[in-house]
Formats: C-alpha cells, structure tokens, sequence
C-alpha cells in the first residue's frame, strides 16, 4: 500500500514523456494518456497504465498534470469530448504544465473551481535536460494549500519549486523567463554567425562564453549545438514563439514597449515560415546564415 497520491498525465511529447517518467522513478503510480498513442506505448514498458481519453485518466487519479502545446489544446484535454472534466470525483487536483498565459489560467482555475475541480498553474524552465534529469525549474501559481499538497508531486520533476503567488502567476514568471531565454539565443546565434566569419576558434569561443560573465543554459546546452549544425528539438522554434506572441499579448494589453520581445518575434514568425518551426530554438542561427552569406 502506498499512501502517494496517484497521478495522472496528459501529453507525452519531449518534456511530458521524460516528466511522466520521472514520477514512475519516484514511485508515483501512473495513468497516461497521449493523442498518438504510440508515444503513450514507451511509459507502459515502464509501468504506467495507458488509457484512451482524458476523462478515463481523471477517473484513475488524484492529480492530474497536462504538459500539451497550447491554450486550445489544454482547452480540449480539459473540457473537450472526453475531456477529463468527465472524468471528475471527489479532491481531484489539475496541474497546468505546458506554457501558455495568465489570463488562460485564471480562465481554466475560475471553470475548474465551479465543478469543485482545484487547478495550479505550474510552467517550467530547464529544457529537455532538465525534464530527462529531474532538475527543472517550476513555477507554480494558486491556492497556497492546494500548491502544498502537490509539491511532492512537482518535486519528483524539478529541483527548485518556486511559489509565484495567487493563480496566473506562474504562467507569467515563465514569461518573463521566456523573453530571457529568447534574448539569450539572439546573443548566442548572433556571436557564433561573427565567429564563423571572422574564423574565430569555436571551442576557444565556447570556453570563454561557458566560464565567463556571458555564461547561461544556452551558451551551455545548445552553443555545442549550434556549433555542430545540429537543430534537433529540445524545445521546438514553434513553441518560443507561441510564448513570445503571449508576451506582446501581455505587454500590448498595458500599451508597454517591448523592443526586444517585438524584434525576436518577428525572428520566429521568419524562422516558422522557413520551415523550421519543429526544429529547436537554436535553428535561429539558420536566419544568420541565410542572410549573411
Ligand atoms: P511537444 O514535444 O510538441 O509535445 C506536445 C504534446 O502535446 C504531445 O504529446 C501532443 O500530442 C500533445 N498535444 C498537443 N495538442 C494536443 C491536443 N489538442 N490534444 C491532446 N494532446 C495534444 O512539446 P514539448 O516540448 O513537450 O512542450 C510541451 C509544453 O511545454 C509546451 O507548452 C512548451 O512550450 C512547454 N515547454 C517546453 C520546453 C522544452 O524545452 N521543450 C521547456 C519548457 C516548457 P501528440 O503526440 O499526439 O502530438
């Protein structure tokens, strides 16, 4: 017998599948349920049950976690045919993990209350390293006992849990963080671009900017990256710029100037047009190359 909450998870894309698999690591007994199925088939070899809709997971679970792309999208696990509001009992808890906006999840939190449902709103930072090494970085906004009760839970995926304060808080911190992390790669795609021009050393380029005051995740994880042309998704160009867009959605509403955020927006909406949405972030240094040679 154990007395951990049993969990439920709803989305096993690059961060979901590696989050899910960390709690069965935790000891967390486990529903899972994907879209294509075949991707739910990888957490059954590992020991979650697979269900069929949202609502068959809901029924199984005492809190259940949702790491899909978007706002519709979360929209649709939760509400839609099959959505796991059907699948509501009695103290069942949501936590929202993917990233989308504030005002989505005041939305989603103010409908889930009204069917007694409790809701968090807990985005996260760390990339697919950090969801394969149970390091992220999660920002969790709501009601502070229902944050209290899931903590364990997020502490199973993440290594600083940090509370942001009443419900939408979350969703803004990350954000925030967004606009860091898109400025962060401007920098890098716009360095390593000089570099090759100029035929800097690029493992001196490398050593300098991974010890030095440029130091950061991106220099980190994916300068490497960028170094050997490798564009593979830790986190797709698409989704940095569905955040970004969210960011001026924020930002506009309060007639706020955001010269950065606009200029790398408009990167990505360049980037998604060349095809590249499904690559990663660090594709941005495709746009280097396509107009500087
Ligand atoms: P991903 O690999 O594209 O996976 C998205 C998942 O959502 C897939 O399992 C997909 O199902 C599911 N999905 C999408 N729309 C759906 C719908 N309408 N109904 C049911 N399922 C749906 O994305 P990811 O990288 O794991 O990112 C997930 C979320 O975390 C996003 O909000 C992203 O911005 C955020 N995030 C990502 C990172 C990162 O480094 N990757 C870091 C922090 C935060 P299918 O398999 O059927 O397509």
């Amino acid at each position: 017998m154990t007395n951990k909450p049993r969990i439920g998870f709803i989305g096993l894309g690059i961060m979901g599948s590696l989050m899910a698999s960390n709690l069965i690591k935790a000891g967390f007994s486990l529903t899972v349920y994907n879209r294509s199925r075949g991707k739910a088939d990888k957490l059954k070899a590992q020991g979650a049950q697979v269900v069929e809709t949202p609502a068959m997971a809901a029924k199984l679970s005492d809190i259940i976690i949702e790491m899909v792309t978007d706002a519709p999208d979360v929209e649709q696990v939760l509400f839609g045919d099959d959505g796991l509001v059907k699948g509501k009992h009695q103290e069942l808890t949501v936590i929202g993990m993917s990233t989308n906006s504030p005002r989505y999840a005041i939305d989603f939190a103010k409908r889930l209350r009204k069917m007694e449902i409790d809701f968090i709103d807990a985005p996260v930072t760390g990339g697919d390293k950090g969801a394969r090494d149970g390091t992220l970085t999660i920002m969790a906004g709501g009601k502070p006992e229902v944050f209290r009760r899931v903590v364990p839970v997020l502490e199973a995926m993440g290594k600083n849990i940090v509370y942001t304060g009443e419900t939408g808080t979350g969703q803004m911190v990350k954000l925030l963080n967004q606009i860091v992390i898109g400025m962060d790669m401007l920098g890098v795609s716009e360095a390593l671009a000089l570099a090759r021009r100029t035929d800097t050393d690029l493992d001196a380029l490398y050593r300098v900017l991974s010890t030095g005051a440029a130091n950061s995740f991106t220099v980190q994880y994916y300068l490497p990256k960028m170094i050997k042309n490798d564009i593979t998704p830790g986190f797709r160009a698409i989704h940095l710029r569905k955040d970004l867009k969210y960011v001026m959605d924020v930002a506009n509403e309060l007639n706020m100037p955001m010269m950065g955020t606009s200029l790398l927006l408009q990167l990505y909406n360049a980037l998604v047009a060349q095809g590249f949405g499904d690559n990663g972030t660090q594709a941005l240094i495709k746009f280097y190359e396509k107009f500087s040679h």
